[in-house]
């Protein structure tokens, strides 16, 4: 444990629900890298922040954020922070793309980034879990952006228990409680470049209403007006409701829209990716097969999908990015009353499921 480590914390620069992200700098060699820390005695945030970085580290693909090293410090609070280190993307977020107009180069561009990663760790049994427009950070090369927050991913590889995510970007399989693998990745990858195209989640928030629209109904998110009929095409290869029908990110890749996005190609000498094994350097082709998952049973009533959406109220700890709040909750909450939205919910449920960003430890 270091009481002085060897870098110094700056300003805050992100928040989410499992984690503060500061500036750091290296005190030594002046380096400037960013670094989330979680307070040891908080335990979804600790294990959120332990998860991620095992797997971060186990990573490297010039299109996931980069692992810089981890550590345990004592601040001046005497509080216990778990940090990890990562390599500092100064460009913001790609869910603030859309807000500032519709640019296709751009958002083809960071969806071809998305893709890729997705293929990089699909390839390694890796599932993302909560693949949404806040957890994909812009660089400073023109169009380039990097997949990020690996908190929520699993491993398929080893035991993984419960479902995880950002409702909103949920796949429907996820939101029933059946099966979260790869394909799932790809549903919230539609939703993230919906997210892009328009500033806004795919899907309008009306709370438990809108959790039972994506898991129980045939509705899919609309599709902007203005897009191309071959970004048309993309969205519909990945928002298909029968996972089986959705294209795997290896397809994608190889889908027309993809195929034309010429602007952002790391080169193997770009400074802010340099591969840790002579392995990664066959990783930017992303040939590996996807893993096969075992089917699970499907099969669902509708009588059983208040009790689940109401579990997954109480496991997930996702962000319903709903006027600013964040769920961080663990009680189980019953939905024996649909409510027209989040904000629709009684004070005692919505302090149950909701505490508003900086009020979580
Ligand atoms: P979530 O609520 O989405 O689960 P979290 O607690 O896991 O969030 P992150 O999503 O990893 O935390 O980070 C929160 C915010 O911090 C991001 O949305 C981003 O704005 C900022 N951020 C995270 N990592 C970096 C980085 N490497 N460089 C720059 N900004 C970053």
């Amino acid at each position: 444990m270091k009481n002085t480590p060897n870098w110094t914390r700056g300003s805050c620069i992100g928040k989410g629900s499992f984690g503060t992200v500061n500036l750091a700098v290296d005190k030594f060699n002046g380096e400037v890298f960013a670094v989330k820390s979680a307070n040891t005695t908080a335990d979804i945030s600790f294990s959120a922040l332990e998860n991620e970085i095992q797997i971060l580290k186990s990573l490297s693909s010039p299109y996931i954020v980069a692992y810089r090293g981890d550590d345990v410090t004592v601040e001046s609070n005497s509080i216990v922070y778990k940090n990890l280190h990562m390599e500092y993307m100064p460009g913001g977020t790609v869910a603030d793309v859309g807000k500032h107009g519709y640019d296709d180069v751009t958002i083809r561009s960071y969806t071809k980034s998305i893709v890729s990663a997705l293929s990089y760790i699909h390839a390694r049994n890796i599932v993302h879990c909560d693949v949404k427009g806040r957890n994909v950070l812009v660089g400073e090369i023109p169009g380039s952006a990097k997949l990020a927050d690996f908190g929520s991913a699993i491993d398929l590889s080893c035991e993984n228990k419960g479902i995880r995510g950002s409702p909103l970007w949920m796949a429907p399989e996820v939101v029933r409680g059946e099966y979260q693998g790869p394909e799932s990745d790809v549903w919230s990858l539609g939703c993230t470049v919906i997210e892009m195209i328009t500033g806004q989640p795919a899907w309008l928030d009306r709370g438990v209403d809108t959790l039972c629209q994506i898991g129980y109904s045939n509705d899919l998110p609309n599709l902007p007006a203005c897009i191309s009929d071959e970004l048309r095409d993309f969205l519909d290869k990945c928002l298909r409701r029968d996972r089986s029908e959705r294209w795997s990110c290896e397809e994608l890749l190889q889908h027309p829209y993809l195929l034309s996005c010429t602007s952002f190609s790391p080169k193997f000498g770009d400074k802010k990716w340099s591969p840790k094994s002579v392995f990664d350097w066959s990783d930017l082709n992303f040939s590996e097969e996807e893993s096969q998952i075992e089917n699970s049973d499907t099969s669902s009533t509708s009588a059983n999908a208040k009790q689940r959406i109401g579990k997954l109220c109480s496991n997930v700890a996702p962000n319903w990015e709903s006027d600013g709040w964040e769920v961080v909750r663990t009680e189980t909450v019953t939905t024996s009353q649909p409510s027209s939205s989040v904000n629709d919910l009684t004070v005692t449920e919505r302090e149950m499921i909701c505490t508003p960003p900086g009020k979580q430890n």
